[in-house]
């Protein structure tokens, strides 16, 4: 396996990144998968080939995102996590709690190199949007699909086989963290 992180230019890619020709999302096929305790159906990309073509970091890949949730691994190295980890997410909340959608858990090193070259992230710390924990404990959220006519960005292959599905269908998991510090994004930048 190429050596972690992934690079495009100077920036580290995410190993959960889907890449161009992942994110035609033309294998999709649904699997029933066990994922914090819980036997559910879930959406699979069916094709898995990171470092190929060019990086959509606005797209995860379904399963390796599933899979560093899963088996608690960082999203950018997939190295295991250290007890506590490096959480991002712009403001989105689950009650009191912050809600983590792609800013999955990085360990230290991983989350200063993305602070320091990832446009997005710079972006949205200079603005004041982003907000950085350092997490130790959280609930998984897989996170239903429905849906989305073609029209409005959905994929054909995908409204099929969900329409064939008796029950829910799932694709990315999202974390409810519960046991977290607040700190600031120049902290981790200047952590490396
Ligand atoms: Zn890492």
């Amino acid at each position: 396996m190429t050596a972690l992180p992934l690079k495009w230019g100077t920036s580290p890619v995410p190993w959960v990144a889907a890449w161009s020709p992942e994110a035609s999302r033309e294998a999709v096929y649904v699997r029933t998968e066990t994922i914090g305790g819980n036997r559910l159906r879930f959406m699979c990309d069916g094709i898995d080939t990171p470092g190929e073509g060019r990086p959509v970091f606005k797209i995860m890949h379904l399963e390796r995102s599933r899979h560093v949730v899963a088996h608690r691994l960082c999203q950018i190295c997939c190295e295991p996590l250290p007890a506590s980890s490096i959480c991002m997410n712009q403001g989105e909340r689950e009650g009191f709690h912050p809600l983590i959608n792609d800013g999955l858990p990085m360990c230290e090193p991983c989350a200063s190199l993305s602070i320091r070259h990832c446009p997005g992230l710079k972006r949205a710390a200079a603005a004041g949007r982003l907000h950085v924990f350092r997490a130790s404990d959280w609930d998984l959220a897989p996170v239903i699909l429905g849906p989305v006519p073609e029209a409005k960005g959905g994929c054909r292959r995908v409204n099929e086989l969900l329409a064939k599905e008796r029950g829910p269908v799932f694709g990315y998991v999202k974390l409810v963290l519960r046991r977290f510090s607040t700190i600031s994004p120049d902290a981790i930048a200047e952590a490396a």
